[in-house]
């Protein structure tokens, strides 16, 4: 089967397609500045008889995601540069939708009411889910009869027990507006922990594993038996962890407090915690790559060492508490670009949790995106490096709901 998997935001459309035969990515790229002047359209082929892995950036106006989609499906169909012949060699769909609240606790075949259900989400993830709609109302326009799955960020932290998701917070808020915990890249982690019971050759329904997602989003998960029971995202991306610019928990009188010392509006200050706190605020505006920060540590520069150091003991802090409510664990799992390629994050992090017998083999950790246990032989825990692959993931479950 041959699927393509979308991911849409308000102005952007990320795809990929994929052999699911093969589980080879034929053709990927993105559609950026949908709706606004200067949009383009980058398309890597990959396989078929254009695997020449050049990117070519087409510079053209896309007023909306139909167009932006009409585009892709020319790109991939394309006589010089496309890897399949016809559109009717897409066999299905498969949408990343963000938010699917407490509706959807696994993938689903798209039908009008699917459409609804996502819409009634919207108000949870007000930037994402609408986006998510008009994606998939794109592709149905124009591939009208092949089947779209939805695959949602929030399905496999579903199964957490209601202590893990509720908050201390007037019980009517939970009834009234279904204010509780959901948590965010669900793929992912629900991706990472399967591969990691894979890579240690054992049943996943007898493993206790914390998988770390650090990526610009980041977000940890606590993996029992297979099913999550408990992660640090929470109603919205932004609680938990430190990320690339977002703050993470915080003291949320904080917000009131700057609110009133700077004069700014609750608006003004959900900005500064979305878009400039994180590691960017944490090292004074520098960056939010860890890249650089990296870089700027191994200069011994006061910002960077701050932002990395205030990084890793809170990541640590979550795996020591998700020990704690699994009551022990089997296995780490680091993974998205940070947990891949981060060699110093990794060390660092680790180092807190040599009290659970966590013991890195140096070399090993040393290496950057590679799929491999990072631990020594003798570590009580396991310590992995797993690269994720959302895209692979939502092409597998798109295949299991719609394989005939
Ligand atoms: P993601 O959101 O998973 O795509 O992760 C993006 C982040 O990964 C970037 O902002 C960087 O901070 C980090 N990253 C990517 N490559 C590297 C690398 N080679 N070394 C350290 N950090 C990296």
């Amino acid at each position: 089967m041959k699927v393509l998997v979308i991911n849409c935001g308000s102005s952007s459309l990320k795809f990929q397609l994929i052999d699911s035969d093969t589980e080879d990515v034929l053709a990927k790229g993105l559609c950026e500045r949908i709706g606004i002047d200067g949009s383009q359209l980058v398309y890597t082929p990959l396989g078929g008889k254009a695997a020449n892995h050049d990117k070519i950036t087409t510079v053209t106006p896309m007023k909306d995601h139909t167009v932006a989609v009409s585009l892709v499906i020319d790109a991939l169909t394309d006589q010089d540069n496309g890897v399949i012949d016809s559109l009717k060699e897409i066999d299905a769909v498969g949408h990343r939708v963000v938010h699917g609240g407490e509706a959807f606790s696994t993938s689903v075949v798209i039908d009008e009411k699917v459409k609804d259900a996502i819409r009634d989400c919207s108000d949870l993830a007000p930037l994402h889910n609408p986006a998510n709609l008009i994606g998939i109302d794109a592709c149905e326009k124009l591939m009208p009869g092949v089947p779209q799955v939805a695959v949602f960020d929030t399905a496999f932290h579903q199964t957490m027990p209601e202590k893990a998701y509720l908050y201390g917070l007037p019980y009517e808020y939970y009834e009234k507006y279904r204010v509780r915990r959901y948590g965010f890249h669900g793929t992912s982690h629900s991706f990472v922990s399967a591969r990691c019971a894979e890579i240690l050759g054992k049943d996943i329904h007898d493993l206790k594993i914390i998988v770390a997602h650090l990526g610009n989003g980041a977000s940890l998960s606590a993996v029992k038996n297979g099913e999550c029971v408990d992660t640090s995202m929470g109603l919205t991306p932004l609680e938990g962890v430190i990320m690339g610019t977002r703050s993470g928990d915080i003291d949320p009188a904080i917000m009131q407090y700057i609110a009133d010392k700077d004069n700014k509006t609750l608006n003004e200050v959900m900005d500064i915690l979305n878009k400039k706190s994180g590691v960017l605020g944490l090292s004074g505006g520098f960056s939010s790559d860890f890249r650089d920060l990296e870089a700027g540590y191994n200069k011994g520069e006061a910002n960077c060492i701050r932002a990395i150091e205030t990084y890793c003991l809170r990541v640590a802090k979550y795996i020591g508490s998700y020990a704690a409510s699994m009551n022990g664990v089997d296995a780490i799992c680091f993974t998205a670009g940070v947990g891949e390629n981060g060699p110093m994050v990794r060390r660092k992090i680790c180092e807190y949790l040599e009290f659970l017998g966590v013991k890195l083999d140096s070399e090993a950790n040393s290496k950057r995106g590679e799929e491999m246990i990072i631990s020594t032989d003798d570590s009580k825990v396991k310590v992995l490096n797993v690269p994720t692959n959302e895209e692979l993931a939502i092409a597998r479950e798109t295949v299991r709901l719609t394989r005939g």
